[in-house]
């Protein structure tokens, strides 16, 4: 893991974060900066710079956090009304950490297109 990579430190607990699960290979907390009633990044342990550094070798792990996602869904009483899953990859799309993360978010509707 890089020592200066934020969400490496979040993950290795040496910076805080209101961490709501956990497991041997993510860890889901709640954004900083909510754009959503519920707003929480789901990680890898494993650093990962962005979504199109994930080759085949990590398909188990891809899969797990997708069902994470859905637990914390599940754990925020959102998983019923539905909510939407944001991964961001790059300059264009707004990526400003770049270990890989999963925006789950919801608790209100949602508009499409996405600004
Ligand atoms: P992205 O623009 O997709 O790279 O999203 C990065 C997200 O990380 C933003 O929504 C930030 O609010 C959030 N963020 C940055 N630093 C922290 C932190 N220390 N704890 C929780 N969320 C953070």
């Amino acid at each position: 893991m890089p020592t200066d990579c934020i969400f490496c430190k979040i993950a290795r607990r040496e910076l805080d974060a209101a961490v709501i699960y956990e497991d041997d290979q993510c860890v889901a907390f709640e954004d900083l900066n909510p754009q959503a009633p519920v707003h929480v990044l789901v990680i890898p342990k494993k650093h990962l710079a962005d979504f199109g550094e994930a080759d085949v070798a990590d398909a188990q792990l891809l899969g797990h956090l997708c069902q994470v996602c859905e637990k914390v869904a599940e754990l925020k009483g959102i998983a019923a009304d539905g909510y939407r899953v944001v991964v961001n990859k790059g300059a264009l799309s707004g990526q400003s950490v770049f270990h890989l993360h999963l925006h789950v978010l919801g608790g209100r509707p949602m508009d499409w297109p996405p600004g």
